[in-house]
């Protein structure tokens, strides 16, 4: 089973798959997580991406689907995955299809406003050793700037800055929301709310994902 998180930059995606993770011990893939490893270690991926990061405009297809292809052959994704920000143009969903066909696949628009959206990423903070996620107004962590997990001090996302979050919501609205009619025409399409509590929002995604890891199991076992 693969679980696909659609949705603007801020809307939950990453907090809500690290629910599923949690819960169901399905790994998260987060293609912004992987090329912010890349970026810091200074690969030549990290290099070639770095500048359309920066601009919250999107990395070449050919290099995020390169990636993606590469975690998605490691042992611990045979039995599911959870993705968190891929696809996010319609040939990227296109590879996927090819790269791992035949699996079935949930794919949950997670919705929020705009106003919601800007206000959240501003207050984001993130672990840059774990990729943690907190919120100094709405998930702050216990020691206030340090992760809860291990202690490393927090930092503000370079793309969440109010002028380049507006860049990355216009890149959103142009290249990924297309997504929806496509995801729409193949099938379910479920619309979770956003605006809320992570927790809201993983709860209206948990029967679907329950009754698709039941039916595999099932599969399985036939
Ligand atoms: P995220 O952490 O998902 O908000 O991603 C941060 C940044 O990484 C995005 O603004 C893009 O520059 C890049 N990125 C992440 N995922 C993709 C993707 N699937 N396709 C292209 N660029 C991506």
């Amino acid at each position: 089973m693969r679980l696909i998180l659609l949705g603007a930059p801020g809307s939950g995606k990453g907090s809500v798959a690290d629910l599923v993770t949690r819960a169901y011990g399905l790994p998260r893939v987060s293609t912004g997580d992987l090329l912010r490893h890349a970026v810091r270690e200074r690969t030549p991926l990290g290099i070639r991406a770095e500048e359309a990061m920066r601009a919250g405009r999107l990395v070449p297809d050919d290099l995020v689907i390169a990636l993606v292809g590469e975690r998605l052959a490691a042992a611990d994704a045979r039995r599911g995955y959870v993705l968190d920000g891929f696809p996010r143009t319609i040939a990227q969903a296109e590879s996927l299809a090819r790269l791992d066909p035949g699996r079935p696949e949930i794919v949950a628009d997670i919705v929020a406003g705009e106003d919601v959206i800007v206000r959240r990423l501003e207050s984001r903070r993130v672990c840059p050793r774990c990729d943690a996620v907190y919120n100094v107004v709405s998930r702050p962590p216990r020691r206030a700037g340090f992760c809860d997990r291990d202690g490393e001090a927090l930092v503000q996302r370079d793309d969440d800055r109010p002028e380049v979050v507006l860049n990355r919501l216009r890149v959103y609205h142009r290249e990924t929301e297309p997504l929806l009619g496509y995801y729409g025409a193949r099938g379910a399409l479920l619309r979770i709310d956003g605006a809320g509590t992570v927790e809201a929002s993983f709860a209206e995604l948990r029967p679907a994902v329950e009754a698709a890891l039941a039916s595999g199991a099932k599969g399985a076992a036939a």
